[in-house]
This record gives C-alpha cells, structure tokens and sequence, in this order.
C-alpha cells in the first residue's frame, strides 16, 4: 500500500518572515500522519520554514537544485546545502523551471541522479502542453519525459522516487484535469515504469497529479487508483491546504 504525498510548491512567493507565520498557521491544520506532508519553499525561506515546522508532521523541501557539488556556480543551490538543511525531498523539472530557465530533460536526468546520490527523493516533474494534448501525443511525450529522467538510476532507486504529473494547460490556470484524463495518464506511467525495470517497482513508486488541485477536486483525484498524491501550488499558500492533505 503505498503512503500518500502531498505537497505544496510555494514557487517564488513568501519572505522568510511570511514563511515562518505561513508554516506556523497551517501547521494544526495539515496533522495527518497518514500522508507525507510536504512544503517545497524558496531556498532562503528552507532553514526558517525548518525551524517553524520542527516537531510537527511537515517535511521542508526544496524547489530545485543544481546538479554539481560545489564550485563555479553563481547563484545555484547544492545537494549537501540542502542535505546539511535537513532537507529531503527537492522538486526537479518543474515545467516553469523548463520554460523559463532552459531546463531539458537531460538536465532533469542529472539533478534526478544527483539528489538520490545525497539521499534527497526527488519530485520528478513531467507534463504535456495543451497543443501537445490536442495533437494526440501526451502518452509518447511523457513516457519520453520519464524514461529519460529516471536513465541510470536503479530499479531500487526508482521506487523511492516521486513523480508528478502535471499537465502544463493545468497548472495556475484553475482548470484541473478531469480525474480520468488525470488517472489515465498516471495509470501510462506506472505502465512506463514496469516496463522500464519491474511490476514490483511499478507497485511501489509514487505517482503525483498537479494542476490546480483544490479542497473540492482533492477527494476524487485522490481517490484514483494511480494517483499517490498531489503537488500543489496555488492552494498550498492557503488554509485551502489543510483541507487537501484531509482529503478523505
Ligand atoms: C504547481 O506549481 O506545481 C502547480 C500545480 O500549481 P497550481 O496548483 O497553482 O496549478
């Protein structure tokens, strides 16, 4: 039975200061220990965010993170930083992060790797755009998406692994998937997955739907036999977040 994971990708938004009275004001409300709770902040807000969270049920993730492990690399974040934080999840290939910073899929495959190395679970992103949709090709996209993201790393390695899926026309624009174009498409990558290694891996690793998800569309999305979860943006900065992580 694989545990459910949800969570909230804040994206750039919060100060350090709104980070801190943000974890402290849905702290109450996400205590549920049935679910993996997760909150992907802005790297400045990690160590505060950790430090409001402490002793509760949140996990403080990050949002990104380079795949090298020092040196000449202005303005990125490295896994021990994160590791030494006490981070251990990091969202990778968001598709805001492959819009608008140049991010391919051979990128993605390298910070994969790279934050299994550190003992980081990544939060693999993949999704189709709306022509992509239209065009009949979503399945082959990603299972292109994920086959290459997950290249080289182990079967093993590949059950603690979280993807999310998360159909770009569906993200920030208020219109969530239907739960069966969301099942359908998570339901292909489990497919992908045992294919690519094992029906025991298949079994075992998570698979997220993102897309503005609220309180309302939460219960069914959840409820679907391929999805473990939800990675949330817009909603994760709202009390809306107690309410998806008590979803049942
Ligand atoms: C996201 O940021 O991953 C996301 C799904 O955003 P939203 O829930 O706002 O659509």
């Amino acid at each position: 039975m694989r545990k459910k994971i949800i969570a909230g990708n804040w994206k750039m938004n919060k100060t350090p200061t709104e980070a801190v009275a943000l974890v402290n004001m849905l702290k109450p409300l996400v205590a549920n220990d049935e679910v993996d709770v997760v909150f992907c902040v802005p790297a400045i807000d990690i160590i505060p965010a950790m430090e409001a969270a402490k002793g509760s049920n949140i996990n403080i993730g990050a949002e990104n993170m380079y795949y090298e492990e020092s040196g000449a690399y202005t303005g990125e974040i490295s896994p021990a930083m994160l590791t030494d934080a006490g981070v251990k999840y990091v969202v990778i290939g968001h598709s805001e992060r492959r819009e608008y910073f140049g991010e391919t899929d051979t990128i993605v495959n390298k910070k994969v790797l790279k934050a299994i190395e550190h003992g980081i679970t990544p939060i693999m992103c993949c999704g189709e755009s709306l022509e992509q949709r239209e065009q009949g090709v979503t399945m082959d996209f990603i299972r292109q998406q994920v086959k290459i993201g997950l290249q080289g790393v182990t079967a093993e390695q590949a059950a603690g692994v979280v993807i999310a899926y998360e159909p770009i026309w569906a993200i920030g624009t208020g219109k969530t998937a239907t739960t069966e174009q969301a099942q359908e498409v998570c339901a292909e990558i489990r497919k992908c997955i045992a294919e690519v290694y094992d029906d025991a891996t298949a079994a075992a690793i998570r698979i997220q739907y993102g897309g503005s998800v609220n309180a309302k569309t939460a219960p069914d999305l959840f409820a679907q036999a391929d999805i473990d979860g939800g990675l949330v943006g817009g909603a994760s900065l709202k009390e809306d977040f107690g309410k998806i992580v008590n979803y049942k």
